[in-house]
């Protein structure tokens, strides 16, 4: 994903403000990280260029 989507994405819970979290990332992209919401304490993984946002109880 690219960093400007950040201003764009909120946490699907609250609707707040993500924080990022860069584990890998090339020249335009972030490729592995995670999305934090403080006020949920909760992590959304970015995996392969692409931000998982669904809440925790829907995963899998
Ligand atoms: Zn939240």
């Amino acid at each position: 994903m690219k960093r400007e989507l950040l201003d764009i994405l909120a946490c699907p819970v609250c609707k707040g403000d993500l924080e990022l979290e860069v584990e890998e990332e090339n020249d335009n992209e972030i490729i592995k990280g995670k999305l934090y919401c403080k006020k949920c304490d909760e992590s959304y993984p970015i995996e392969d260029g692409i931000p998982n946002l669904l809440p925790p109880n829907l995963r899998d």
